[in-house]
C-alpha cells in the first residue's frame, strides 16, 4: 500500500474510484456538486505531479445496461467548471474505445470514464471486469468513501490488480481519520446523539458504541419507543412495536455500563404530520392520543445543550426531530449550535450519516464542526464495527 501524499504520480496513470453519485436534474444538469469537490484533492495531486487521472464511479441505479439519464457526462462538464480546465470524458467505462481514448491523453489530463453501473458486472465484483478496469491503469485509487461498504468490481476487487501499487485518496484518509479519532483516540467525556425515525436502524451503532461512550443522547422518532417501552404515553408517535424489548434492554445496558442515557423529558407534540399542526409542549411520557411528538422540547434542548458543551469527543448521527418542518426543527437546530460551541472549545465532532448532515447544512455550519463525512451506509458500518470491503482491499 502506498500514499498518496508521498507518491509522485508523473508518467503514471491512475485510475481512482470517485464517488460521483451526485443529483441531476431532469435537464440533466448536476443539483448539488458536493461529492465532485470532494475529489478535487486527489484530483489535482495526480494531474499537478504530471500524471493521468482517469475517474470512474457509478450514478443512480441503472437497470443494467447504458441509460442517458444516468450518465457521468454532466458530471464531467461540472468538472471541467469547478477545475477551471477541460475534462475528457468517454461514453464506456472498458474497452477499446477507451483504450484508444486514453493513448490520446498527455500528463496532466483528466478524464471521467461511462458510468460502470451500465455493466452488472460492477455491482456483482466480476473480477474479469475488474481486470478490464485495471487494465487501463497502472495505479489504483480509492476516493470512494460513500461506496466503499460495497464489494463491487471497482471498489474493491480492482485492488487486487495492484499488490503494489494501491492507495487511498485524500477524501478516504479525511474520513478514515475522523472515525479513528471517534472509535480509537477519543477524548472523555465522549457523547453521542442519536436521533432519526426508527431505532431498529441504529441498534448495531448504539451498541458497538457502549464501550465508548458517556452519554447517549436520544432524539427523533426513536425516542417514542423507548418512552413507551418505558410504560409512558406517547399518542400517535412514530412507534416501533417490535423494538421496545431491544429498547428496553439498551436501557439496561446502559446503566449496567454506567452510561447516562438523556431521553427528552419533554416534546413538542403536533395534531398531524405538518408544518402547519397545531403545537403544543408536552412531557414526552404522557403525549395524548391524536398527538405526535415531532421535536423534542424546551427542557430537552437545554439539558442536551449543556451535556453536548461539555463533551470533548461528539458523534452525532441523525436529527433529534422533523427539522426538514420549520416549526420542529428547533431541537435540531440547537443541538447543532451545541456541537459548534463544544467544537470552539476544542472538542472533535463528527457528523455523519444521513439526515444529521443535511441538518448541518441547512444551518450552514459545516465548517465550524470537526467534520462532516461524505459516506451514510459506509460511515454507519465503520460505526457498528464492521470491516469495509473498500478499505480492507487496500490494506490487505
Ligand atoms: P434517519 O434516516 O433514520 O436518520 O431519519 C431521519 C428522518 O427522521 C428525518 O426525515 C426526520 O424528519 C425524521 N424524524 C425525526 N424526528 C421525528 C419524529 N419525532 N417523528 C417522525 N419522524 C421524525
Amino acid at each position: 500500500m502506498k500514499n498518496i501524499q508521498s507518491f509522485d504520480f508523473k508518467g503514471f496513470k491512475a485510475i481512482v474510484r470517485v464517488d460521483f453519485n451526485v443529483p441531476l436534474s431532469n435537464e440533466l444538469v448536476v443539483i448539488d456538486d458536493t461529492r465532485i469537490r470532494a475529489a478535487i484533492p486527489t484530483i489535482e495531486k495526480i494531474s499537478n505531479d504530471g500524471g493521468i487521472a482517469i475517474l470512474m464511479s457509478h450514478l443512480g441505479r441503472p437497470k443494467g445496461g447504458p441509460e442517458k439519464k444516468f450518465s457521468l457526462g454532466p458530471v464531467a462538464k461540472r468538472l471541467a467548471e469547478i477545475l477551471d480546465r477541460p475534462v475528457h470524458f468517454v461514453d464506456d467505462c472498458v474497452g477499446e474505445k477507451v483504450q484508444k481514448k486514453i493513448e490520446e491523453l498527455s500528463e496532466g489530463d483528466i478524464l471521467v470514464l461511462e458510468n460502470l453501473r451500465f455493466y452488472p458486472e460492477e455491482k456483482s465484483g466480476d473480477p474479469s471486469f475488474a481486470g478490464k478496469l485495471a487494465g487501463l491503469a497502472d495505479v489504483y485509487v480509492n476516493d470512494a468513501f460513500g461506496t466503499a461498504h460495497r464489494a463491487h468490481a471497482s471498489t474493491a476487487v480492482i485492488a487486487d490488480f495492484f499488490p503494489e501499487k494501491k492507495m487511498f485518496g485524500y477524501l478516504m484518509e479525511a474520513e478514515l481519520s475522523s472515525v479513528q479519532k471517534v472509535m480509537k483516540s477519543y477524548e472523555k467525556p465522549f457523547t453521542a446523539i442519536i436521533g432519526g425515525a426508527k431505532v431498529s436502524t441504529k441498534i448495531g451503532i448504539i451498541e458497538n458504541l457502549f464501550d465508548k461512550i458517556d452519554n447517549l443522547i436520544i432524539g427523533g422518532g426513536m425516542t417514542y419507543t423507548f418512552i413507551k417501552a418505558q410504560g409512558g404515553e406517547i399518542g400517535d408517535s412514530l412507534v416501533e412495536n417490535d423494538f421496545l424489548d431491544k429498547a428496553n434492554e439498551i436501557l439496561q445496558l446502559a446503566e449496567q455500563k454506567g452510561i447516562r442515557v438523556l431521553l427528552p423529558s419533554d416534546s413538542i407534540i403536533a395534531d398531524e404530520f405538518s408544518n402547519d399542526a397545531q403545537r403544543l409542549q408536552s412531557a414526552s411520557d404522557e403525549i395524548p392520543e391524536g398527538w405526535m411528538g415531532l421535536d423534542i422540547g424546551e427542557e430537552a434542548v437545554e439539558e442536551y445543550e449543556k451535556c453536548i458543551r461539555e463533551s470533548r469527543t461528539i458523534l452525532w448521527n441523525g436529527p433529534t426531530g422533523v427539522f426538514e418542518f420549520t416549526n420542529f426543527e428547533n431541537g435540531t437546530k440547537s443541538v447543532a449550535n451545541a456541537i459548534v460551541q463544544a467544537t470552539e472549545a476544542g472538542a472533535f465532532s463528527l457528523i455523519g450519516g444521513g439526515d444529521s448532515v443535511a441538518a448541518i447544512n441547512k444551518y450552514g455550519l459545516k465548517e465550524h464542526v470537526s467534520y462532516v463525512s461524505t459516506g451514510g451506509g459506509a460511515l454507519l458500518e465503520l460505526i457498528e464495527g464492521k470491516d469495509l470491503p473498500g478499505v480492507k482491499a487496500i490494506l490487505g
